[in-house]
């Protein structure tokens, strides 16, 4: 099977961004259960803008100190030789990845994020990217270190890949696993041999 693009997720997949969620909730909700965008829209205008903002600050911090994770900057070039189409899907926020793009001097031709479709685990952001890069679902490879993208994935129809991590060690929505982005290549070379 062809494969002629590869989505990836942000934050554990390309970069660490040092995001403390349970804290980050007790600030913005005064407690910890749930997650943080869906939470979000339960709120009236003027709390949501409140919580938002709590957000954001965090969000900002933990994009200045984002260090890029092992295996990134090789897989993307080996994705260039190979001709393969490259899109991020990610819950964060526009300006988190500019900032880290700027910071690390990183060029992702195209980055799907909260404000342009509803977020992950929805279909909606990959099917997006695949449409923007021009593929169809099963053209496509989604990596992520989460559930949520295992999910979106799966509902989306791309292949899913699961960058296995302590959180996340296996899922059942995940096609294929991988212990680190080093691994990709081989695995592609594995489904589409050329
Ligand atoms: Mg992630």
């Amino acid at each position: 099977m062809t494969i002629k693009g590869i989505i990836f997720d942000f934050d554990g997949v390309v970069v660490k961004l040092k995001l403390d969620f349970p804290a980050i909730k007790w600030e913005m909700f005064g407690s910890e259960e749930g997650f943080i965008l869906e939470r979000l829209e339960t709120l009236q205008r003027e709390e949501r803008q409140k919580a938002e903002a709590i957000l954001e600050r965090h969000e900002a911090r933990a994009a200045h100190e984002a260090e890029p994770l092992e295996g990134v900057l090789a897989c993307l070039a080996w994705m260039e030789e190979r001709g393969l189409k490259m899109a991020i899907v990610t819950r964060n926020s526009r300006r988190s990845i500019e900032t880290v793009k700027q910071k690390l001097g990183l060029f992702f031709p195209m980055v799907v994020t909260r404000e342009d479709a509803p977020p992950k685990p929805s279909p909606e952001p990959v099917l997006f990217a695949c449409r923007r890069m021009d593929l169809k679902p099963e053209e496509v490879l989604l990596v992520g270190d989460g559930e949520f993208d295992m999910l979106a994935g799966k509902r989306a129809g791309v292949r899913t890949v699961l960058l296995k991590n302590p959180a996340r060690p296996s899922s059942e929505h995940a096609d294929f696993t991988i212990n680190s982005l080093h691994e990709l290549a081989t695995l592609v070379e594995g489904i589409d041999p050329r």
